[in-house]
């Protein structure tokens, strides 16, 4: 025997039982037939990586939640924390595969975390990644895709929250800390789950004025319209990234969604420009984020390689929708439960079966070990829509009695007409 709390699963991941599963399945569909809609292919790849490539651009925080083992032949390996860094790697040595590439992934990463509400160990993300395009409309192809697979979710009331880096790189510097700027940007991340005030303390210890800290990160905190952004980008004198964000802005969906929130900075060190993450009202953690890490490709490959994507949490996703009362998916239900009285009519309840399933029908056929009382509460409780009975004076007469579990109605049917 095996004591009940290892019967659990490890800490920080979930059993997804039929119940659960099925919810999984129909996100997996629809996000997936979103991507698809805009040309994107699904990849797949390894569970764990060479440790050496998962680190390589993750950042310290993100290197210490890495799961990290050594194989037995001593290789140093890492289960993977994203799927960027995956199909970052893949694309530096198939560089045959035509630009840009367009692909999506709807599967399980990990992260050594502190378990909480919202946060697992292990845990699905849908995303996709558009690789080999620095455009300002590639840009806009995936603000516009991240907002459709939101919608067609069914996520209600969300804002899309858009920086860029290269932005508050600009403040950072204006503010004389151009020679910490991992720092300021790692500090910036905690926003909104530390107070202000120690951001503030945090900032003035890297050299600056406590009033100068304390401006900048009110400057940051400032949320303004998308429209604004590119009048805010020409008062650091980011003329050229101003003219993109105009552009962006201009996007309807866009444009609808977004809002201009520089305190946006995301904590992987791999974005370079362009970054975002939703939000939904009462729900404290973002649902999804992504951005431009035009740097990631070059590292692994030494081509200079744009590129941009998005991933979006499936639990947390899945959460906000029961939340939002907007999930009413679950497993599918048996459409027959077929009960056969006699062992000798098994076989006319088996031809039955494979009848209707040929038809399309979910068909349990009972196994013969259960009482005519017993099958039918089990019917019940595992959902079936009908229970056919098929007993000796039924078969006598070629009819089964179907009942409507329910309407609690019960009907006779012909054999030959049910299958
Ligand atoms: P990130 O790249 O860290 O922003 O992750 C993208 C999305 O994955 C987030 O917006 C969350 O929805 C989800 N996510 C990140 N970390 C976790 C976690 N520990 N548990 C569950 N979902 C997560």
């Amino acid at each position: 025997m095996i004591g009940e709390a290892k019967l659990r699963p490890p800490r920080g991941t979930r059993d997804l039982t039929p119940e659960e599963y099925y919810r999984y399945a129909w996100m997996e569909r629809v996000l997936s037939d979103t991507a698809e809609l805009y040309g994107y292919l699904r990849v797949e790849t390894p569970a764990f990586e060479h440790f050496e490539v998962l680190a390589a651009k993750a950042g310290p925080s993100v290197v210490e939640e890495i799961y990290y083992f050594r194989d037995k032949a001593g290789r140093e390996l890492g289960l993977r924390f994203d799927m960027t860094v995956p199909i970052a790697r893949v694309l530096a040595y198939r560089l045959d595969v035509p630009r840009p590439v367009r692909w999506y992934y709807f599967t399980k990463v990990w992260r050594y975390d502190e378990p909480q509400h919202g946060r697992y160990r292990e845990f699905y993300q849908f995303g996709v990644e558009l690789v080999g395009s620095g455009t300002p409309r590639a840009d806009a192809e995936i603000l516009s895709l991240f907002v459709d697979c939101l919608d067609r979710v069914g996520v209600e009331g969300y804002v899309v929250k858009v920086n860029d880096r290269r932005y508050v790189e600009r403040l950072i510097d204006a503010y004389g800390l151009s020679g910490r700027r991992d720092d300021v940007l790692r500090t910036l991340d905690k926003r909104g789950k530390v107070p202000d005030d120690d951001l503030v303390e945090s900032i003035a210890g890297m050299g600056i004025a406590r009033a100068a800290a304390r401006d900048m990160v009110d400057r940051v905190s400032r949320e303004v319209s998308i429209r604004e952004a590119p009048h805010m980008m020409r008062e650091v004198g980011l003329g050229e990234l101003a003219d993109r964000y105009e552009a962006l802005a201009a996007v309807g969906r866009i444009g609808e969604r977004a809002v201009f929130a520089p305190y946006i900075v995301r904590g992987l060190d791999y974005y370079t420009g362009l970054v975002f993450e939703s939000y939904v009202p009462r729900y404290g953690l973002a649902i999804g984020g992504g951005g431009r890490y035009d740097d990631l490709l070059e590292i692994y490959s030494g081509v200079s390689t744009p590129a941009l994507g998005f991933a979006i949490g499936v639990e947390r996703t899945l959460e906000v929708l029961a939340l939002q009362g907007r999930l009413d998916v679950g497993p599918p239900r048996v459409d027959y439960y077929i009960y056969v009285f006699r062992g000798e009519h098994y076989s006319a309840g088996e031809g039955l079966a494979s009848g209707l399933r040929r038809r399309g029908y979910r068909v349990v056929l009972d196994l013969g070990d259960r009482s005519l009382r017993s099958a039918l509460d089990y019917a019940n409780r595992i959902g079936a829509r009908r229970f056919v009975f098929l007993g000796p004076r039924e078969y006598e007469r070629g009819v089964v009695k179907v009942r409507d579990m329910d309407a609690g109605t019960e009907e006779e049917v012909p054999l030959g007409g049910l299958a």
